[in-house]
């Protein structure tokens, strides 16, 4: 979701800022925009669509100089245009200013800007804020920093902003309160940006801004803030541990069929060091001094959004198999404006690719509060979610670019599965249950690429398919969540309409559906096969086309389906990893063929850091 970045050095700014919002493409956007400032000269252009829009817009001889700001924006207040793309200015044109969030009491802050004769141009929340910041410096008399902070302490809502002003023409400001936001230390040179994408070639020296801190940066330093007290904060300068090939796409034509066929890697990843095959036993770091506190726990709840949810569904499936515990997964958008029943006696665990994502966070904050242990599962090393959690697990995918997630999810999953035998071995579960998946374990790497080589066993299903306009996804027990992640994959990029469903549950209403044109995909493995084969029979009685992902080979199957692409059978808790994968290469096949973006899906962002 919307991208900032900031530079400040002898470098080009023009030049980095692009360069920068090039890499932050893959988060989603609607509209890009620059300011830089030169000789006490703001400039600005903006545009509505890509970046490469708005490098056509820019005229050559302008945006000059070494400091400057840069966006991409996914609107939330205004609709994507010209206008209100970002950065945005205050009315006498000394402030200019990029943001990520939503000003929530914008309302309030316009009306007192206009009881005070001032108009605002756009429709955006963001242009309040800065004419708020005009307003009060010419009003109270105050200085930079003094304008953004106290024009900061009264915002609700979540930021992360940069802000430049015409009269310091080396100094950029930056605060973050909700919306992710770091620093690059470089020699000589600093940079801002909403993730290290845009840093990582000039340094891998960062500081993570903390919520409600305020960063200003000159020529030759940097000092961070706390927004309450003003205090100046020792900030810690942490390592980007990743490399800058793993962020660009290494011959592929997509993100996404790059990071899917990454999957043997990054499950091994995942696994590295973690897994003792021999003792059979499970390590992990992140959540060693806790895991007396987690089986002492009365229940545990599993949070998320989006793909990360159906994780956590396969994850409560697989703690409540192997602890015996209540789990339960719940959208982190319900549970945190529910009133659960969250205390000292749970565990909440929270899933996220990004660690930044608005609800999720939000979600954790609350469990917090109510004082649960909060456990975090996330990729992005060092993200909100990373930080605020009392311990975690990292699914170490490296960096996830296609909007879509892939490797993040079948990560997610190898990761329930770790902390799921960690938790059951050290409650004395019997080691018969533990042993077989952890032998799995061991091979899943191995399985994962029999199954990534033969990825294009789906195109011919794109092909017969990717006219029509619904599609269903069915699948018991653990393969019900895949069914999930497949529809939404499938919708995601190829903008179909599909649904998911448990295969009973088609009874219940998706059935009426059924006709001649009407693809079915039925996720097929041991554990209840019966059942679902039940179930493809009602489909095929009424027409329906059959597709079939399965892990059992049998003459039944075949006879029964159109089509049908087998993968190795391993444990059921980890069934998912390599069931998952042919549907994602299903979506990614179908998308290609329509002539979608696969990489930055219509409206869709990654990192969502909205609510
Ligand atoms: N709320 C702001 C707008 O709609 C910022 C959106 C964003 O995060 O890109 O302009």
């Amino acid at each position: 979701m919307c991208g900032i970045v900031g530079y400040l050095g002898n470098k080009s700014a023009k030049d980095v800022v692009i360069k920068g919002l090039k890499r932050l493409e893959y988060r989603g956007y609607d509209s890009a925009g620059i300011s830089t400032l030169q000789n006490n000269k703001l400039e600005i252009t903006k545009t509505q669509g890509k970046v490469s829009d708005l490098i056509a817009e820019i005229s050559t001889g302008t945006h000059t100089g070494g400091l400057g700001i840069g966006h991409t924006r996914w609107a939330t207040h205004g609709i994507p245009d010209n206008k209100n793309a970002h950065p945005h200015s205050d009315n006498s044109g000394k402030f200019t200013l990029v943001h990520n969030g939503i000003i929530e009491n914008y309302q309030s802050l316009k009306q007192l800007l206009s009881d005070n004769g001032i108009t605002c141009k756009t429709d955006t929340d963001t242009e309040v804020l800065v004419q708020f910041m005009g307003y009060l410096h010419q009003k109270e008399k105050l200085d930079f920093i003094d304008t953004v902070r106290l024009a900061l302490n009264q915002v609700v809502g979540a930021y992360g902003i940069v802000v430049l002003c015409e009269d310091y023409p080396d100094m950029l400001i930056a605060a973050r309160l909700g919306s992710p936001l770091l620093l690059g230390i470089g020699k000589d040179e600093f940079f801002v940006a909403s993730d290290s994408s845009p840093i990582i070639e000039y340094t891998r020296n960062i500081i993570f801004l903390d919520e409600g801190e305020l960063a200003v940066i000159t020529q030759d330093q940097y000092e961070v803030r706390n927004l309450s007290g003003n205090e100046i904060v020792t900030k810690e300068i942490e390592e980007i541990e990743y490399n800058l090939d793993e962020i660009e796409k290494g011959g592929y034509d997509h993100f996404m069929l790059k990071e899917i066929n990454e999957q043997a890697y990054t499950i091994s990843e995942a696994l590295r060091g973690r897994v003792n095959s021999e003792e059979s036993t499970v390590t992990l770091g992140g959540i060693y001094d806790w895991i007396q506190q987690i089986l002492d726990a009365k229940h545990i709840y599993i949070t998320a959004c989006g793909t990360s949810w159906h994780a956590s569904l396969i994850g409560s499936y697989i703690l409540e198999e192997l602890l015996n515990i209540p789990v339960k997964a719940e959208y982190a958008s319900e549970f945190r404006y529910r009133e659960t029943a969250v205390n000292s006696d749970s565990v909440v665990i929270c899933v996220s690719q990004s660690g930044e994502t608005a609800d999720t966070l939000a979600a954790i904050r609350k469990a917090r509060e109510q004082g649960a242990l909060t456990l975090g599962i996330v990729n992005v090393v060092g993200s909100s979610i990373a930080r605020e959690t009392h311990c975690g697990v990292y699914i170490h995918a490296g960096p996830e670019i296609g909007v879509a997630s892939t490797k993040a999810f079948t990560g997610q999953v190898t990761i329930f599965n770790l902390i799921g035998i960690l938790l059951a071995q050290k409650k004395g579960c019997n080691l018969e249950k533990i042993k077989p998946i952890i032998d799995d374990l061991d091979a899943l790497p191995g399985l994962v690429q029999s199954v990534l080589d033969q990825g294009n066993e789906v195109f011919p299903i794109a092909e017969d398919f990717m006219d029509v306009e619904n599609f269903l996804y069915l699948g018991r027990g653990y393969q019900f969540p895949v069914a999930l992640e497949g529809a939404l994959k499938l919708k995601e990029i190829s903008y179909i309409h599909a649904e998911g469903y448990p295969a009973a549950e088609m009874k219940h209403g998706p059935i009426a559906l059924i006709d001649d044109d009407m693809p079915v995909v039925f996720v097929v493995t041991a554990r209840g096969y019966n059942k679902i084969v039940s179930n493809i029979q009602e489909v095929r009685a009424r027409g329906g086309k059959i597709i079939i992902i399965t892990s059992e080979e049998n003459a039944e199957l075949q006879e029964y389906s159109d089509h049908i692409i087998q993968v190795p059978d391993v444990s059921h808790c980890l069934q998912a990893v390599l069931t998952t994968i042919p549907l994602q290469m299903l979506a990614y096949h179908m998308a290609v063929l329509k002539g979608c973006d696969v990489d930055m899906p219509r409206n869709l962002a990654k990192s969502v850091t909205v609510e």
